[in-house]
């Protein structure tokens, strides 16, 4: 099958927030490297979501704050500007998310270049995030009948506090949050935490979250999470920040460590048979190249470990 049967993109995935450190270009210039390297012709593009699917996540109050397009108590906490066109990507986000997570089901893997905005809540934006594009995803296969149980693996180096506050209570969708405690946000509580700290106690101001410690504890993790959660679709936030030259992250992952950190959940999906959507997340680095890179990579290794040719 070829890789654009799994690629979820639209070219309409980018929005003006300004002078901002999140870099809306990264997710065209994702779609351009697997164009010009990996043999991508086409991808499979959402559409605007019904304001249905969207209603099964956010409350009718907050998505009205959305379409008026001006801050309220409720969208001030993005941290980014409120236009028209922003309320537009991120609605786009939701769909996006949905169709990777549907896709996945029919074909065992889809790639999301772009979502994982894990720390919107039913009512509240926060922390760059407008719309919950997981939760949305979530709850679209399950009312679709496609999938009962679904996992979200969120790997960000920050804790995706949205989404496990979403859920919280909800038995039918599993969070796991493997993230730096030390950092942004204030937590909520996942069915599973795994907060790391950034330094080593013992040694204050020394690396400490490398590729080592880092995948030994995700391995570990991972193995734990699926037994326990028994999905019949993860959700994968693929954060790009854990990134040892990420700006807005203290952990010291290699581009390395990060392609061996996505290639570990798909294999251990793999290992259970559960079909698996990607989604980008974070992402923060210094150089907007090497957090493309890491992005891409999140791609290639679902196509190395979960099929598909060119
Ligand atoms: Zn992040």
């Amino acid at each position: 099958m070829p890789i654009g049967d799994h690629v979820v993109y639209s070219p309409r995935s980018w929005a003006d927030i300004g002078p901002h450190v999140f870099p809306m270009e990264k997710y065209a210039g994702v779609y351009r490297r697997l164009e010009e390297e990996d043999g991508l012709a086409g991808s499979l593009v959402p559409e605007p979501p019904a304001d249905e699917e969207l209603l099964r996540v956010h409350s009718p109050a907050y998505l009205a704050d959305l379409a008026d397009g001006h801050h309220t108590p409720r969208t001030v906490a993005s941290e980014l500007p409120l236009t028209g066109e922003i309320a537009d990507f991120f609605r786009l986000a939701c769909s996006g998310s949905a169709l990777a997570a549907r896709t996945a089901l029919e074909r065992g893997w889809a790639a999301h270049l772009g979502g994982g905005f894990h720390h919107a809540f039913r009512e509240k934006a926060e922390g760059f995030c407008y719309l919950n594009d997981l939760a949305v995803a979530a709850r679209a296969v399950q009312a679709d009948g496609s999938a009962e149980r679904v996992t979200v693996i969120d790997l960000d180096v920050h804790q995706g506090n949205g989404t496990a506050a979403i859920f919280r209570g909800d038995s039918s969708v599993y969070t796991f949050s493997l993230h730096q405690e030390d950092n942004y946000p204030v937590k909520e509580r996942s069915d599973r935490d795994i907060g790391l700290v950034s330094f080593d106690p013992s040694r204050p101001g020394t690396a400490w979250v490398d590729d080592a410690l880092y995948l030994e504890t995700l391995d570990a993790a991972l193995a734990e999470v699926l037994e326990e959660s028994r999905p019949d679709l993860v959700l994968y936030q693929a954060g790009a920040d854990p990134y040892e030259r990420d700006q807005l992250g203290g952990f010291r992952l290699t581009l390395d460590g990060l392609r061996r950190r996505d290639e570990s959940v798909y294999r251990a999906c793999r290992q259970r048979g559960v079909p698996v959507a990607a989604t980008f997340g974070g992402g923060y680095a210094i150089d907007v190249a090497d957090t493309i890179a890491i992005h891409l990579e999140t791609v290639r290794a679902a196509r190395r470990v979960l099929g598909g040719a060119a």
